[in-house]
């Protein structure tokens, strides 16, 4: 198997030079763009890598399906779909115009920024910083690493440009569907995305949510239908408006960001990570694309 993934990586990684590292904030911007690694663990916790494995980087977008599980844990799956809907846009992930074109009248989907944003609204906690606290050590269970946290030059640099993301988060709270302090809820927003995290770090989490919320301990988590409510919000929407071709092509649920990371599940088999900084147009990691699409037609991990 590692024989193998080396070649995939091998055969792949020129795909980067038509790819283009996310530049928005600094932080993000020194990424080497040649970087490109994938750790595979499978449900006997045998872990294979390959590449650039061990470069941390900040999860960004990754982190909405696993702030969901805890809202659905805090707040049960009626309360939280009463707020935000389940169903893909074909929109940019940063796409403003259907939270009030749409006729659903709230965030599509919690894949796409309004849709996070919600999310993190309604996560529980005294104040903002032990409910990013809650996140945080959520991360921490659910990826096996105690040691995770946030890169603060990268935290600033999106508070600090975020006002698309501040416009979402105003007019949510224009439309009562967040109540509480939007800076606060936007904090916790920026602060998840600027976890740091590395391909192995996404294998892990990617293997608790093919064991359905149970970790490698024999723990359960989160229920098997919050974990499979994530992995069909990420199967649906979890690769922005590239969702259906990389359903076709790949077929595995999987959620990417912006810094690089693609997290991939094959249900009751194995969790995937990937890392590539550099994106193609919709902001997917365009090495890590092609990676798991030579994976997927190999073994035939398709679920479809
Ligand atoms: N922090 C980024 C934003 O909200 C997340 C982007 C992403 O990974 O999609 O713009």
């Amino acid at each position: 198997m590692k024989n193998f993934l080396e070649g995939v990586i091998n055969r792949n990684n020129d795909k980067s030079d038509m790819g283009k590292v996310a530049d928005y904030i600094p932080g993000l911007s020194h990424a080497n763009k040649n970087h490109i690694g994938i750790c595979i663990i499978n449900s006997n916790n045998e872990i294979t890598q390959a590449g650039d494995t061990n470069i941390k980087f900040t999860i960004q977008s990754i982190s909405k399906p696993l702030t969901l599980m805890l809202a659905l844990l805090d707040r049960g799956e009626k309360y939280v779909f009463s707020k935000v809907g389940m169903e893909s846009t074909g929109d940019a992930f940063n796409s403003i115009k259907k939270l009030e074109t749409g006729k659903m009248r709230k965030p599509f989907n919690p894949m796409i920024n309004a849709g996070a944003i919600e999310v993190c609204s309604m996560i529980k906690g005294e104040d903002g910083e032990k409910k990013f606290k809650r996140v945080l050590d959520f991360f921490r269970i659910i990826s096996e690493n105690n040691t995770l946290n946030i890169n603060e030059e990268v935290f600033l640099g999106e508070k600090e440009t975020g006002n698309r993301n501040r416009a979402m988060g105003y007019f949510l709270k224009g439309e009562g569907l967040i109540t509480g302090d939007v800076e606060e809820v936007l904090d916790i927003y920026f602060k998840q995305c600027s976890i740091e995290i590395t391909a192995i770090d996404l294998a892990k989490i990617g293997l608790f949510l093919a064991r359905g919320g149970i970790l490698s301990t024999g723990e359960r988590i989160v229920s098997e239908h919050i974990a499979t409510i994530a992995k069909t919000l990420m199967a649906t929407c979890g690769m922005y408006d590239g969702s259906g071709e990389f359903a076709i092509k790949v077929g595995i649920p999987s959620k990417s960001g912006v810094g690089g990371g693609i997290l991939s599940v094959v249900p009751g088999k194995m969790g995937i990570g990937v890392f590539g900084p550099a994106l193609d147009t919709k902001g997917n990691s365009i090495a890590g694309i092609a990676v798991l699409e030579e994976i997927a037609e190999n073994f035939k991990f398709s679920i479809f």
